[in-house]
């Protein structure tokens, strides 16, 4: 089995991000997330089709998906969004600046670190 499938659409290549179900007993066409299976009476779809995807007449057009993400973005595109992401997320004030290490080393805040007998996750018997 291929791990990536294509748009069925004639003359398309993109890869598929959706998956289109004809249900003909109820003449609806159902538009959900790409299936894993290829079934009968399915059609991958890519998003652009997806997206420009009109019912037949006296057809109904159910989207279980609001909007399709591109398909296989590149570690580029990754890469971007994650810095994106960092940059929005990044706090407006400054880093605390590091504690000198004479006073980390007797600080009695490191009790914090310990594990305290009774709290925390319950033992799995
Ligand atoms: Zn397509």
């Amino acid at each position: 089995m291929r791990s990536v499938r294509q748009c069925t659409r004639t003359a398309c290549g993109r890869a598929a991000v959706a998956t289109l179900t004809y249900v003909y007993s109820d003449s609806t066409a159902v538009l959900g997330p790409l299936a894993q299976l290829a079934e009968p009476h399915s059609y991958d779809l890519c998003a652009e089709h997806a997206e420009r995807l009109t019912a037949p007449r006296g057809w109904e057009v159910v989207r279980l998906m609001p909007e399709f993400a591109p398909a296989a973005p590149t570690r580029d595109d990754l890469l971007a969004l994650a810095d994106a992401v960092r940059e929005a997320g990044r706090p407006r004030e400054q880093a605390p600046v590091a504690e000198p290490l004479a006073a980390v080393a007797d600080a009695p805040r490191r009790g914090h670190l310990r594990v305290l007998p009774g709290g925390g996750v319950p033992e799995v018997p």
